[in-house]
């Protein structure tokens, strides 16, 4: 970010910009919020940073986008530079506030606009930027190539088939039910992520396919305001599954890319009425429901005994809707289970979510100072298990977990489900069968 520092600013990008989104929605949050501070107690930015007013949910929104309608896109770098500060490094677009404003005013949609404007004219972190380029070059954000993407999942056919007779990664398979769309960092660095997958469709007995292009479903260009790309990205997954005509998109354990596909990718895309044009489920919903219908069998004695605790992802629960498909699901894998408190729709934000942990080590020590209310819910459970169907929550809580010394292991539904199913005997290999 640094080289575009001494650029001119452009002021009628940034107009146009502002006088896009300046709709009814915009206009009427920027005119009633009454400053009556209520927002400030809902943000963990706010908590862990001596309740200073600069980290209220209005304050943030105010001095940023709020200034830039009042000076009417006439801003220097100078004030571009202080809104990167606040806009990426003290908010997470979670949107615990607007639950707590009287007004539902949606802050994360308003800090998302400013992140756009300052977007527009390179003030945007570098750790986002790079996978901007990965994203224009590849699809998705770790830069991989199509042949090293289908070589991994042919591997981990290869290494998971030896584990589960008759175990496949289909791609491209026309009509199938659900094309599953991960999230590249698995491919990239947890390889064996795929494989698990593969594992749960193969017992669940699932038409399902991967797919060799449009498998990305993150969509990081969301968090880094690039609202184009953004809508490139998820194009990417919607055209490849009309293709493949299949019947859903199901979604890794990863949330922000729950929440792109299914819910604010339509938008960025251009879909009428704001719906994908195929129907997307995430992993939480598919996995509880394989268990309630008995297509999976949890081993009552390989039942996690510790206690555990569950991390709702911001993206899956409170944005997602599915709290309650996530304690159900955890139910029938754990013993001893222990709330967060606050918990579901209220659960407070990782500190890792809205591009905060591929924003990269300039970032580091803000996430974990704002870390520190997610350590001590953490901590007030007793739990030495912590459950985490989103990358970014599994990742920030890894950090935490260091950062605070917690003693505890983050997992995710796949690992345990891995590990406690019963394999039907029909996908236990019989011994001898590699030797002919
Ligand atoms: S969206 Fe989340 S991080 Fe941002 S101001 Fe609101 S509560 Fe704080
Ligand atoms: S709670 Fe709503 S109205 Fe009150 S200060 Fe916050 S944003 Fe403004």
């Amino acid at each position: 970010m640094n080289d575009v520092l001494e650029k001119p600013v452009d002021t009628h990008k940034i107009r146009e910009i502002l006088n896009a989104n300046d709709g009814a929605r915009i206009k009427t949050w920027l005119s009633i919020c009454s400053r009556c501070g209520l927002c400030a107690e809902s943000c963990f930015f706010y908590l862990t940073n001596n309740r200073d007013p600069r980290f209220s949910p209005a304050y943030k929104f105010k001095s940023t986008l709020a200034e830039m309608y009042r000076r009417k896109g006439n801003v220097d770098r100078d004030f571009l530079r202080k809104c990167y500060d606040i806009i990426w490094g003290e908010c997470t677009t979670c949107r615990r506030c607007s639950m707590y404003c009287p007004f539902g005013i949606d802050i994360a949609t308003m800090i998302s606009t400013a992140r756009t404007v300052c977007q527009s004219q390179g003030v945007v972190p570098d750790g986002l930027e790079r996978t901007s380029v990965n994203y224009r070059e590849t699809g998705n954000q770790m830069g991989m190539s199509t042949d090293d993407f289908l070589d991994t999942c042919s591997w981990m056919e290869e290494e998971t088939g030896e584990e589960l007779t008759g175990l496949t990664i289909p791609i491209d398979k026309k009509g199938a039910k659900y094309m599953y769309c991960l999230n590249a960092r698995e491919p990239m660095y947890y390889p064996q992520d795929i494989g698990m997958a593969a594992k749960i469709f193969t017992v669940a007995e699932e038409d399902w396919t991967m797919s060799s292009t449009g498998w990305e479903a993150t969509n990081l260009a969301m968090y880094a305001g690039d609202r184009a790309l953004a809508g490139q990205v998820v194009k990417n997954m919607y055209e490849k599954a009309v293709e493949l005509g299949v019947q859903n998109i199901a979604i890794t354990e990863c949330g922000h890319a729950f929440r792109s596909a299914a819910f604010e990718g339509p938008y960025f895309a251009g879909y009428a009425g704001g719906k994908p044009p195929v129907a997307v489920v995430h992993s939480v919903q598919l996995f509880y429901e394989y268990l309630r219908d008995g297509r999976i069998k949890i081993d009552p004695d390989k039942m996690l005994t510790e206690p555990v605790t569950y991390q709702d992802p911001c993206n899956v629960s409170r944005n997602g809707g599915l709290w309650e498909e996530g304690r159900k699901l955890t139910a029938f894998l754990a013993k001893d289970f222990r709330e967060m408190t606050p918990n579901r729709e209220h659960n407070h934000c990782c500190g890792g979510g809205g591009g905060f942990i591929p924003m990269g080590p300039e970032f580091k020590k803000r996430r974990m100072i704002s870390g520190r209310l997610k350590a001590d819910q953490i901590r007030a459970t007793g739990a030495k298990i912590v459950i985490a169907p989103c990358h970014n929550c599994y990742d920030q809580i890894n950090d935490l977990n260091k950062e605070y010394n917690l003693g505890v292991k983050v997992l995710s539904f796949k690992e345990i489900i891995c590990e406690t199913m019963i394999v039907p005997d029909k996908f236990k290999p019989v011994e001898g069968d590699d030797e002919e």
